[in-house]
């Protein structure tokens, strides 16, 4: 088959990491027999610096007509003084709201190799750990009516939670759909106790959940999910939340692995289009070195192939192909520990194409 990716490597390390994992996709593409046709464009600090925007039309235009879009990073200390709607991160929430993503899928994968990164103690994590935090992305508190009034204790400012019956039922459903292959359980967490918006997101949920009798769904309060995520992470398979809860918990989440160069992200809207990015940033402090970990983004391409084109085998054979290069010792500096092999960007995104 054939597909058509709009690449946007970014800066710092973005264009680094993004080298590699095109090499990757090349390599996925003659061994399976795809044709990858990838069209790198312009996005934040350099896309300002060659344009003056953060977000060129003809990058949106372009990204719309791909079946997906590739990202490494965006920003650094040179655009940190424009104005907020100028800078590059403006750029990233022009093209989400711009292409209709309202699912953020992060999963929070603990390889067992990297056991040593995780801060959590070791008869907590077993293993290994495995979940997926989709998170509401376009509506709830973030979008909703703000602003600033007189109140009686002086000026009072206000923020609004807002969720339609539509919104939480596609999140819900790509949530179920999302458990379905993996280990069919799904976790609401909501602050039903307390909010009216909660109070229809869990009837919602509770509604779809009746069209996935495959699939286990528990309901869990904000603040209890933030704790059971380091008393007993295990429990988790797919947690499903709002924008700000899951703001908070996919950090958490991710986070609780350690290994901030090592985890992809997707951002998915209607159908098989989504955007896909490592969650770290543009690492402006090693940009340039060769220091930077690929993996993140490499990772972020085996999940395009497993959401976007449907290629199941193809994203497991680069999954395969990272664990085992972590298997035969190899690491970036990031996830470096004693008695390993110490390799670059280059080097280590070489050593992935060669295993796929
Ligand atoms: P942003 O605001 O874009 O998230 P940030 O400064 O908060 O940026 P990062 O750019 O992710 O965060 O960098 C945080 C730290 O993690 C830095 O010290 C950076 O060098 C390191 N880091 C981030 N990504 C990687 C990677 N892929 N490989 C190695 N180190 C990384
Ligand atoms: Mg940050």
């Amino acid at each position: 088959m054939n597909y058509k990716i709009a690449v946007l490597p970014g800066d710092g390390i973005g264009p680094e990491v993004i080298e590699q994992t095109l090499l990757v996709l090349e390599k996925v593409g003659q061994k399976f027999g795809h044709s990858f046709q990838c069209q790198k464009l312009l996005a934040g600090g350099c896309a300002i610096d060659a344009t003056g925007s953060p977000l060129p039309e003809e990058t949106l235009e372009a990204c719309k007509k791909s079946d997906a879009v590739l990202l490494g990073a965006v920003g650094g200390p040179k655009w940190d003084n424009l104005p907020g709607d100028k800078r590059p991160e403006a750029g990233l929430l022009g093209l989400r709201g711009g292409l209709g993503l309202f699912a953020n899928l992060r999963p929070a994968l603990l390889n067992k190799e990297l056991r040593d990164a995780c801060p959590l103690r070791p008869d907590i994590i077993g293993e290994s750990l495995d979940i997926m935090v989709v998170r509401e992305l376009t509506g709830g508190i973030y979008f909703g009516a703000r602003g600033k009034r007189d109140g009686k204790m002086g000026q009072e400012a206000y923020d609004t939670e807002t969720y339609s019956v539509g919104e939480v039922e596609r999140i819900a459903r790509l949530a179920f759909e999302i458990a379905r292959q993996r280990s069919k359980k799904v976790t609401s967490v909501d602050k039903a106790n307390v909010l009216e918006s909660s109070r229809l997101w869990r009837e919602v949920v509770t509604r779809v959940a009746r069209d996935y009798p495959d699939i286990t769904l528990e309901h869990m309060y904000v603040d209890n999910a933030a704790m059971q995520l380091v008393r007993n992470p295990k429990q988790f398979d797919v947690i499903v939340t709002t924008n700000m809860f899951g703001d908070i918990l996919s950090d958490e989440a991710s986070m609780i692995t350690g290994s901030i160069g090592m985890l992809p992200s997707a951002s998915l809207g209607e159908g098989a289009f989504g955007l896909y990015e490592p969650i770290h940033g543009s690492a402006p402090d090693i940009a340039g070195q060769d220091k930077a970990n690929p993996l993140a983004t490499i990772l972020s391409a085996a999940m395009m192939l497993r959401y976007t084109m449907k290629l199941e085998e193809e994203a497991r054979a680069i999954e395969a192909a990272v664990n085992q290069v972590l298997e035969e010792g190899y690491r970036t500096g990031d996830i470096m520990s004693p008695g390993k092999k110490l390799v670059g960007t280059s080097e280590m995104g070489r050593l992935v194409v060669e295993r796929i």
